[in-house]
């Protein structure tokens, strides 16, 4: 039975994809069969792994129910990596989903048969707290925040941790936090190292040991349509993906 993470947090540009892409990567490269599933209209993923965002059936055929989540895979270039596509249509399931009693579990009943197939399912989120991250915080078991060390890191943290307080009694008790993870960290200055600590003292049990640093490699890599561990395998921001996965596996 696979486990399935959300990759979410309401924030743009804090590494969610980044992270789903390069988790997903290491773990499909430490042999596991593994899954992406691509849940931002915004099509990052998908595109970051080379695969072109207007790829039908997509993740939005899936959520109305004209394909199976497994008819709807793709086969990425990386062994053991299958995706599940996003298109810019999906965009209109954040109209079309509150429209629909009980429709929070639609993500959910669509991916439980791959659990079969996939040691790990990631899902990544959109910068939102909308319908489509409500649907991925019901289809998962797990959840892991990526937090840029920036100032107002912590902003927002409040909102998210309420409304997985409310998913978990409303929607789905089995949601754990697997952790927070520190991203794009500038080991050189003070902020960063200031935002560390107060991070650290304010969730001191859910903070990866891992912290992922800014690193060209890793922002380039997308352009090139491949995960960074990919792109340069023994880069600093590959080493701390392979640190990471290798963290989330032993917190289960
Ligand atoms: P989100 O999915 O939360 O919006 P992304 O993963 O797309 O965030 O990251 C935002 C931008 O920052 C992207 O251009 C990405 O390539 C870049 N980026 C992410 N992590 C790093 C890092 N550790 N070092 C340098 N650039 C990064
Ligand atoms: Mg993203």
């Amino acid at each position: 039975m696979g486990t399935i993470y959300a990759v979410a947090n309401q924030k743009g540009g804090v590494g969610k994809t980044t992270t789903a892409v390069n988790v997903a990567a290491c773990i499909a490269e430490a042999g596991m069969p593994t899954i992406l599933v691509d849940f931002d209209p915004q099509a990052n993923a998908t595109v970051g792994l080379g695969v072109s965002k207007t790829t039908q059936p997509s993740v939005y055929d899936v959520l109305a129910g004209r394909v199976t989540a497994h008819d709807a895979l793709v086969q990425t270039s990386i062994a053991g990596l299958r995706l599940l596509t996003a298109h810019p249509d999906l965009a209109a399931a954040n109209v079309e989903l509150p429209r629909e009693p009980g429709s929070e579990t639609r993500l959910r009943d669509a991916l439980e048969p791959l659990r079969d197939e996939a040691t790990a399912i990631i899902l990544d989120c959109p910068p939102s707290l909308g319908p489509l991250t409500i649907n991925a915080l019901t289809a998962a078991d797990r959840v892991i925040v990526p937090v840029q060390t920036e100032y107002f890191a912590l902003e927002g943290l409040a909102g998210l941790l309420d409304t997985l307080a409310l998913v978990q009694r409303e929607l789905n008790p089995r949601l754990a936090v697997t952790g927070f993870l520190l991203t794009m960290h500038d080991g050189r200055t003070r902020l960063a190292r200031d935002v560390e600590d107060e991070v650290r003292k304010h969730f001191p049990d859910l903070v990866f040991d891992t912290v992922i640093p800014r690193n060209v490699r890793i922002s380039e890599s997308p352009s090139f349509g491949r995960p960074v561990i990919h792109h340069d395998p023994h880069c600093a921001g590959s080493e701390a993906y392979f640190e990471l996965a290798r963290e989330v596996a032993a917190r289960g």
